[in-house]
């Protein structure tokens, strides 16, 4: 019997930990379905199987931090009608944007045995500094329902619905205590877009900003704010330079609050 012809899914791995990839077997109840939907043409995480290009859709996991993969992302685009990054290291840059902010030959004499032999950039950098992405899925990692959110409206041929309002409301939606009030934390769900579900929050922690900047952020009043409650400049830095670094309104004030590289 003739087979109806599926839009063909490709998953790409740039640096990164793997664990957006792993959100996408995480779905266990869903898989089956999604693998009856959509030809899985490139996953070499979950089948050796790989199909040619070109493909309907591609994932794509991690950031830019080497010559030749900022070669591979413009192949990738290349032979994708649709790129949708995944994650905090393809949608900001990641953990590793960190050494956006220093000199990356630091962190290789301390971490390698032999530094000499570690190629890379001077920075890590977002999917979108390199090529044209359709839509981008935040979080680290990204959240499971999210992600087939957006591949029912793509099969469907609709906009996925991807919240974009604040941490704080979903925290206010789950009934959680506010850390920032009751215990004096400092919270990035201000300044955070929504997605997680506002899980530290809900755990007494303050929210470490896992999916990156909101639409409209403002890091400067949150920091004062932080500053007049007797935060140290270095823990607001700290704050602001984790999984996100790179994203640009936490880049910016993480730096601003950056003791060392104050001229
Ligand atoms: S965004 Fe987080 S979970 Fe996803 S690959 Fe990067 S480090 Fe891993
Ligand atoms: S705990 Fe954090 S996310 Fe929740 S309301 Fe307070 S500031 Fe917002």
């Amino acid at each position: 019997m003739a087979r109806h012809k599926r839009p063909k899914l490709a998953v790409w791995k740039f640096a990164s930990c793997d664990g957006c990839q792993l959100s996408l077997l995480d779905c266990e109840d869903e898989l089956l379905a999604l693998a009856g939907a959509m030809e899985i043409a490139h996953f070499p995480e979950a089948s050796r199987a790989m199909l040619p290009p070109p493909y309907d859709l591609s994932l794509v996991e991690g950031s830019i931090t080497t010559a030749r993969d900022a070669e591979r992302i413009r192949e990738v685009r290349r032979q994708s009608r649709l790129l949708v990054t995944i994650g905090a290291c393809a949608t900001a840059g990641g953990i590793q944007a960190l050494r956006n902010f220093r000199d990356v030959r630091e962190f290789t004499a301390i971490v390698y045995a032999r530094p000499d032999y570690i190629d890379t950039l001077s920075t890590s950098t977002a999917i979108a500094d390199h090529v044209s992405v359709d839509m981008e899925l935040r979080g680290c990692p990204i959240n499971k329902h999210q992600l087939l959110d957006l591949l029912a409206a793509l099969l469907n041929g609709h906009r996925p619905n991807i919240a974009t309002h604040s941490v704080c409301i979903e925290c206010k939606l789950r009934g959680a205590v506010c850390v920032m009030v009751a215990h004096g934390q400092p919270c990035l769900g201000p300044v955070t877009q929504a997605g997680c579900g506002a899980i530290c929050p809900g755990c007494t922690r303050g929210c470490y900003g896992c999916f990156g900047p909101q639409d409209t952020v403002n890091s400067d009043s949150l920091g004062r704010a932080w500053l007049r409650a007797g935060k140290q400049p270095d823990e607001l830095r700290r704050v602001f330079h984790t999984f996100n670094a790179g994203a640009e309104p936490f880049a910016q004030a993480g730096s601003k609050y950056d003791q060392d590289n104050q001229g």
